[in-house]
């Protein structure tokens, strides 16, 4: 925004510049690092083509294959294609270079303006995607694999006598390795196919939480598995932070490791280069945060645990696991979690009582549920 596009009246500032400054950040990607996605147009799409369906044969192999040795040059070739457009390539989206590895993979199903485009590359160095028109009755899931390093502690916390809380950086690596390919009308899986892409790393900032020695043996006693309990936490926190840090589901994700704190812990880190301070804010009001999620598992009506509750919820499967594949996480306990819940917060320290924001009397809505 320019000084002259600014007016004061009043001792008010009022932007009377043209176009709202708004109207210029794209919701669809906030940071500068993005991958355009770039739609390729052979030639053989065009419709003089299709006036001669003799010789359309021999010049669509030979378009495919010119093609093919377009999508395969280096990327320091196509990097120049991207700044001095052939009247074949048009932009028609930018995605965040977090989202691309999980988005736009080569075989992958780009769904844009309510049309199927197929992803023919990925140029990870040159950061385009070509994709290519397509009707198609299917779209696709990626599978990832990720990993996530605590990095350096900056700060914990004891207002959970019954366990440790810490707030820090964090490096989060993760890497798609296969798709799958989905019937839109049936939700068929009709393929499984294998990504070769490199890992991507995401260094942002985390909360965590490890339950010490004699919750886990509770749980364990109360017949629950304390990972269990911690997945079924960890998907009840990605539903209830956003109520608390105002941000979207999707801006947050969360593991459940035992690798770093050397007991199984909850691990909640901001998908955003750096952290955008939503987890900083989960763990400055942790016990509000777990009041939410007490509420949630209470008030679900279900037995033993569905997506309502402790169950994944059908935001971003694949960021967390697919439980389809072998690797991914059934519904996990209900009772754990409910248990786990229970011996986190007794004689706990509020939010309130440490000044940091407003307690819901979360005790007392213990103690009647017990
Ligand atoms: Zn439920």
């Amino acid at each position: 925004m320019d000084a002259d596009e600014l007016s004061c009246i009043d001792r008010v500032v009022y932007f009377s510049g043209g176009q709202n400054p708004a109207q210029q950040i794209s919701l669809r990607h906030m940071s500068d690092n993005t991958f355009s996605i770039v739609l390729y147009r052979p030639e053989s799409d065009r419709p003089e083509d299709q006036t001669n369906p003799a010789g359309r044969m021999s010049q669509q192999v030979y378009r495919q294959r010119a093609e093919h040795d377009q999508v395969g040059r280096t990327p320091r070739t196509r990097r120049k294609t991207r700044g001095h457009q052939k009247p074949n390539h048009e932009v028609i989206a930018n995605v965040d270079a977090i989202s691309a590895p999980e988005l736009v993979y080569p075989e992958a199903v780009y769904l844009h303006d309510g049309q199927t485009y197929i992803v023919r590359d990925l140029d990870m160095e040159g950061k385009v995607a070509y994709v290519q028109r397509r009707e198609l009755d299917y779209y696709t899931q990626a599978v990832l694999d990720s990993r996530v390093d605590i990095t350096r502690s900056l700060t914990t916390d004891e207002r959970f006598p019954t366990a440790q809380l810490g707030f820090g950086e964090v490096d989060v690596a993760w890497k798609t390795i296969g798709f799958k390919k989905i019937k839109f009308e049936t939700r068929e899986n009709v393929v499984f196919g294998a990504v070769d892409l490199p890992a991507q790393s995401l260094p942002t900032t985390a909360f965590w939480l490890t339950p010490n020695h004699a919750v886990r043996e509770q749980v364990k006693q109360a017949g629950g598995r304390i990972g269990e309990g911690l997945c079924g936490l960890r998907n009840l926190a990605v539903v209830a932070l956003p109520l608390v840090a105002m941000c979207d589901s999707r801006d947050i994700s969360g593991v459940v490791d035992s690798k770093n704190l050397g007991s199984s812990s909850l691990i909640l880190y901001d998908r955003y280069p750096g952290g955008l301070g939503y987890c900083e804010k989960g763990f400055d009001q942790i016990s509000t945060l777990l009041e939410i999620c007490w509420q949630m598992v209470q008030q679900c009506d279900c037995e033993d645990g569905c997506p309502s509750c402790v169950g994944l919820p059908n935001l971003r499967p694949a960021i967390h696991s697919d439980p389809d594949l072998t690797r991914g996480y059934p519904i996990p306990d209900k009772q754990a979690t409910i248990r786990l819940l229970q011996l986190l917060c007794e004689n706990r320290v509020t939010d309130a009582t440490r000044g940091s924001g407003p307690d819901h009397a979360f005790g007392t809505t213990m103690t009647k549920e017990k």
